[in-house]
């Protein structure tokens, strides 16, 4: 058996991986593959639309918000974001590698103001308490540090438009909607295979792009054409839209929230407990769903043993990021409580053999 702690593309529901195999042999039935169909079929417009809705409902997204997908992974949207919103300035919090990229973008198009930033820390804290500038264009943060393990656990109140990138957390947890202008990330973290990005968008977002951009940049082609406006990466779409259907079936976000809290919070324990470990991120800053973690400094030899002595019990990913080294779990929705379980015995073990 085989717990896949993979950071991303990660693990899907296997129930979900089953129905897209079945889609790509034979659609809804109708003899033909899910990949061989127009996306202007009826039959594939009920799959965007129903997409769209489950992502509303599970996310709560108010009404006067709009929703689309598109392809070019977050990293695109790293510079779709300035080229729209970007006219002279922009406050960035700098929380690692992926925020890094988007203020590099951004500085092709205007003015960047690094706000905070957890640089000299390695990036293991939030920054907290800084002043957010009401002369900037926008507020730029990522909620989950793929790679830090570092995770913002709260809706933060700003004077200005907050754009906010949730590729690695997006409905793990409840997030109010309301407080943020724009959200986006790409769907390979918890939702779907790779190759499609969700863009949530504030309406009064769609009037604020500042200068004359291509068309496949402007939020507001994508949403006039139900995210059609050229080919839509149709079998992402398909499985981000039968994950959704899994996640509403066994209870949606709240259900959801309640199962990444008992993981993390068993993990967390173990590895507070445990002599040999100790996590890198501060405490009150710690990712439900990436946990990092490194070996004690006396016990520092010991780390490529531990590694291969949980490949041998069916752990796979958990290598650390090279930036913070040691082990990284990433304990996405579709991750059982099971696999933590395994986890967090296998630790146990290797203690015994070793502290
Ligand atoms: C993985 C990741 C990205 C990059 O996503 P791509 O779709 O590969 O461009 C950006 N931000 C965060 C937080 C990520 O985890």
């Amino acid at each position: 058996m085989k717990h896949n702690f993979n950071a991303g593309p990660s693990i899907l529901p296997q129930e979900v991986l089953e129905k897209a195999a079945q889609a790509i042999l034979d659609f809804n039935g109708s003899g033909l593959s899910l990949l061989s169909i127009s996306h202007r079929t009826k039959e594939f417009e009920a799959v965007m639309d129903e997409a769209k809705a489950l992502f509303r409902e599970l996310l709560e997204i108010p009404d006067n918000y709009q929703i689309y997908f598109v392809g070019g992974g977050a990293s695109t949207q790293f510079f779709h974001v300035p080229y729209n919103f970007l006219g002279t300035k922009a406050a960035y919090v700098n929380t690692g590698v992926w925020t890094k990229k988007a203020i590099k973008e951004a500085k092709l198009f205007g003015e960047v103001e690094v706000i905070a930033s957890g640089e000299e820390s390695n990036f293991s804290a939030i920054p907290k308490g800084y002043t957010i500038p009401t002369d900037c264009d926008y507020l730029y943060t990522c909620m989950n540090n793929t790679i830090y393990g570092t995770e913002s656990h709260t809706d933060i109140d700003s004077p200005i438009p907050h754009i906010c990138d949730m590729s690695s957390d997006i409905l793990s947890h409840p997030v109010d909607v309301s407080k943020y202008a724009v959200i986006y990330g790409g769907a390979q973290k918890n939702l779907a295979p790779a190759g499609v990005t969700f863009v949530i968008i504030r309406d009064d977002m769609l009037e604020k792009v500042v200068r004359n951009v291509p068309s496949m940049v402007n939020p507001k082609n994508h949403i006039e054409n139900n995210s059609m406006f050229n080919t839509p990466p149709v079998f992402p779409i398909y499985v981000l839209m039968e994950t959704l259907r899994w996640m509403k079936g066994l209870g949606g976000m709240k259900e959801m929230y309640r199962r990444n809290c008992e993981k993390a919070e068993l993990l967390y324990a173990e590895i507070d407990r445990n002599k040999l470990f100790r996590g890198t991120a501060a405490v009150e800053d710690r990712s439900r769903m990436n946990i990092c973690w490194v070996m004690e400094p006396e016990y520092e030899a010991l780390a490529g043993e531990f590694m291969e002595f949980a490949k041998s019990k069916g752990m796979v990913g958990i290598k650390g990021h090279r930036l913070v080294g040691g082990f990284r779990a990433s304990c996405y929705n579709a991750l059982s409580l099971e696999s933590v379980k395994a986890l967090v015995e296998c630790m146990q073990e290797f203690e015994k053999l070793h502290a």
